[in-house]
């Protein structure tokens, strides 16, 4: 999937930077977990690629524009991103440490009454919904005390 990708954005003639690549490669890597600007830096520098700021959100805006990635809202006000061949889920955040993961549930019944619901006559196309808690990893910290 992720050389398909590549390989359709080479056939629209777009430049495959090394640092577009890597962003691909995380993306993909990192299936069910949305990603931040700021992550996305600390990921790159982890593999030794230095990209600055500036960089980074050309390159979100740029997969964005593209149809690759999709900016996500988890509720609490930060920019996420993730692939967007995801199809509709929910999103779920720890209230400790702001981690964010995706969360599927079969056959989500607003979803399937999108069509039915009369909303202050809306035309409604899709919805939202995020879950928030405590992730595996925070759960300790707040039982001890
Ligand atoms: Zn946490
Ligand atoms: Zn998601
Ligand atoms: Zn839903």
């Amino acid at each position: 999937m992720r050389q398909e990708t590549l390989a359709a954005l080479k056939d629209k003639g777009f430049r495959l930077t090394k640092i577009r690549k890597f962003i691909v490669e995380i993306f993909y890597s990192s299936e069910a977990v949305p990603i931040s600007a700021p992550e996305l830096r600390t990921r790159l520098l982890a593999q030794n690629v230095k990209a600055n700021k500036t960089t980074v959100y050309r390159e979100l805006d740029f997969l964005s524009d593209q149809g690759i990635i999709v900016e996500i809202n988890a509720g609490d006000g930060k920019k996420r991103y993730e692939l967007q061949r995801h199809g509709h889920h929910h999103h779920i955040l720890c209230l400790r440490c702001s981690a964010v993961e995706c969360v599927t549930i079969e056959n989500c019944a607003l979803e399937d009454q999108l069509n039915s619901v009369d909303l202050k006559n809306f035309k409604v196309t899709g919805h939202a919904l995020n879950f928030f808690g405590l992730c595996e990893g925070c759960r300790p910290y707040t039982e001890c005390r």
